[in-house]
């Protein structure tokens, strides 16, 4: 064994910058705190090569005296903490006095400061660490930071970083959460010389959501507030028909600072129980305010995790802010007690939240802290929490674009995929699907606009697309040696049920099955996939992490015909998509794929690649809880009873066998 000795101070520095500056996101986050924390107004980031050239930030605050410069760059050196009895009451976003620290070991510095009233302003610049010397230096009042060539000194976790655009988003994305904590203070952020992003700074957190999160976000929200005491939600949620695919439009902050927080989660969830469709979230910008003293903050060194100290407190101000939000926007029937008991709240006039309805037990069901975690926590299958559990769907609800012939028609939804078609009813034109269809129309509108030969050109397309599908639908032909199975019919809108001919019932799972053919037949395509072209392109807005995540796989979205590009500001154009969606799927695939990503398939190409193909499997399967056409049921039998589908891309089972032996013993038959 070597000797144990004490690091250098600059080998220390070095260690503690890893957990603090992780990339230009973390390096941003940390000087938008102290510009918060010095009471600035407006505020400027601007980055350069996606923050790893240039990350610099101004504010208007209060400023560093120009003897405190240097002090401001030591470890554990903090304006902000005196003694231990503060550590149990933060009320600042910074306090742990490590952040220029170890910004500074890893980068060149300029800083440049005037105090407030202060006569002249100071000047400091640092390598890697090292102070250089303090000089007098004309500037406004604040303090502006310029952080250069982000980890030079350590070649090591510069080979971590990802694509210029995609730590840009993630830069970004820490710029848009901290304006939407602090809707009083104006922020800008500059991308390489463009603005991307400016916040009024006039108070109005629905100014600060417009701006951060786009007009289609900001139209889709209600206003809630409520309280429970100390406890206090303020914000928006969206309205039940405006949910989305994931969580990546749930914002929470508490006391002003983004956090990320499975409770907030869940009792934002709970408040939409029934008012939403399987498989959707709520999205929200909701402000919590509790005592200082019942949340901690110093949980992770990111600050992003927080602690409460009354779990149920703060589940249930959210949970019952959320559930009047919504009753108050007509979202949800209020139910009579609970209408007698409302304060008859108008919102806006409103200066302090309304005080909710005093809780009764068991009057709303809530959830206690210990069933939430059990709720939350992620099941066998994996799935998150609150989406669609892996059991029946009860009688389904028209989905609002489910479009005609969903089912009853004779190739129904599968009639959209070629390869699957109905086999026994002959030859057949198969309907376009909708991008087609309206790419179709548009090229008949162009030919029309250009003369009778283009005309007859797009027809004659037209035409070949037509038989190209027929030709497709009557190639699928049953082996002649076997008797098919016997269909005995559907159960819970999801199984089907069939007879073999060797005396065995098999239950059939409907949508694990049809996963599975598309799953295959994806994958088994060589080459890029054309993607269906859109009349106009589709601008996704995307929660912070999915967008960075498909930045970084704009390529291999190309191949499965999205032709997607960076539209900026969180936001993903697509011109074209697979001809499995339609236009309204684009947005909830892209989440999908994104989510899948995050989960799975970050670094490895492969498992980004079977990420993207079981979403769009999925995508394009018919789904559980929805009456099927026999024809339907019939082609997947086949494909069951030929062996060729046994377990659905995730791993499930497609069917199960009930030999006749188990039914008699469970039948005390044998
Ligand atoms: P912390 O924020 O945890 O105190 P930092 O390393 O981030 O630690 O900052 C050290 C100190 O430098 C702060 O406590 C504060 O006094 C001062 N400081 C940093 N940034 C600014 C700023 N933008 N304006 C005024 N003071 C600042
Ligand atoms: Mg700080």
């Amino acid at each position: 064994m070597p000797l144990i000795q004490t690091l250098s101070p600059h080998l220390a520095d070095l260690i503690a910058a890893g957990e603090v500056v992780e990339r230009p996101a973390s390096v941003v986050k940390e000087l938008l705190e102290n510009a918060i924390d010095a009471g600035a107004s407006a505020v400027i980031v601007e980055l350069r090569g996606g923050g790893m050239s240039l990350i610099r930030v101004s504010d208007n605050g209060c400023g560093i005296a120009p003897e405190e410069l240097p002090t401001a760059f030591l470890r554990h050196a903090t304006s902000k903490l005196r003694a231990e009895e503060d550590l149990s009451a933060i009320g600042t976003l910074g306090f742990r006095g490590e952040a220029l620290a170890a910004i500074a070991a890893v980068s060149h510095i300029e800083i440049a400061s005037r105090r407030r009233g202060g006569e002249t302003g100071a000047r400091l610049c640092l390598n890697a660490g090292v102070p250089g010397a303090v000089e007098e230096y004309g500037c406004p009042e604040g303090t502006a930071i310029f952080v250069r060539d982000l980890f030079f000194n350590t070649p090591a976790r510069m080979k971590f970083m990802k694509k210029d655009s995609a730590e840009a988003a993630a830069a970004a994305a820490v710029v848009q959460q901290t304006a939407l904590s602090h809707p009083r203070i104006s922020f800008k952020l500059l991308r390489d010389g463009a603005e991307q992003l400016y916040t009024p700074g006039d108070g109005k957190l629905l100014s600060a959501i417009y701006a951060a999160l786009g007009r289609d976000f900001a139209l889709s929200l209600l206003e809630a507030a409520g309280r429970d005491g100390p406890v206090v939600a303020e914000g928006y949620v969206t309205k039940s028909l405006q949910c989305r695919g994931t969580r990546s439009m749930q914002h929470f902050f508490v006391n002003g600072r983004y956090v990320k927080s499975p409770l907030l989660a869940a009792a934002l969830e709970e408040g939409y129980k029934n008012q939403m469709m399987k498989g959707k979230f709520p999205g929200c910008v909701l402000h919590l305010s509790l005592p200082l003293n019942e949340v901690d903050v110093n949980v992770h060194p990111a600050k992003t995790v927080v602690k409460f100290l009354r779990e149920r407190a703060v589940f249930d101000v959210v949970y019952h802010t959320v559930r009047s939000a919504l009753e108050r926007g007509g979202e949800a029937p209020a139910p009579d007690r609970a209408r007698n008991m409302l304060p008859g709240v108008s919102l806006p006039a409103a200066e302090k939240p309304p005080v909710l309805p005093e809780k009764k037990e068991g009057f709303y069901r809530t959830m206690t802290a210990g069933e939430f975690r059990a709720a939350s926590a992620p099941s066998a299958g994996g799935r998150p929490l609150g989406s669609a559990p892996a059991r029946p769907a009860p009688p389904p609800s028209p989905a609002p674009d489910a479009g005609a012939g969903r089912s009853g028609t004779p190739g129904g939804d599968l009639g959209r995929f070629c390869d699957i078609a109905p086999v026994d009813s002959g030859p057949m034109v198969l309907p376009l699907p909708v991008p087609a269809r309206r790419y179709a129309m548009a090229q008949e509108a162009e030919a029309k606009a250009n003369g009778p030969e283009k005309a007859a050109e797009a027809a004659a397309q037209e035409r070949d697309m037509d038989t190209e599908a027929g030709r497709l639908s009557c190639q699928e032909t049953l082996t002649p040696e076997e008797a098919p199975w016997r269909i005995a019919g559907e159960v819970l809108r999801t199984y089907i049920v069939a007879e073999d001919n060797e005396g065995n019932v098999w239950l059939i799972d409907k949508h694990a099955a049809h996963e599975r053919i598309n799953f295959d037949r994806l994958k088994a395509m060589a080459g890029p996939v054309m993607g269906q072209q859109l009349l106009a392109p589709e601008a996704v807005a995307l929660g912070p992490r999915e967008y960075a995540v498909l930045l970084e796989r704009l390529p291999l979205l190309n191949e499965f015909g999205f032709s997607a590009e960076d539209f900026g500001n969180g936001t993903i154009l697509c011109r074209t998509c697979p001809a499995e969606l339609e236009v309204s799927g684009i947005a909830p695939a892209l989440e999908e794929i994104a989510a899948e990503l995050l989960r799975t398939g970050r670094a490895d190409p492969k498992a980004a690649r079977d990420a993207i193909l079981h979403t769009m499997a999925c995508k394009a399967a018919i789904k559980a809880g929805m009456t099927s056409d026999e024809k339907e049921l019939r082609v997947l039998v086949d494909k069951v009873q030929r062996g060729e589908i046994q377990f659905c891309p995730h791993g499930r089972p497609v069917r199960v066998k009930l030999s006749g032996y188990e039914l008699e013993k469970m039948f005390k038959r044998a």
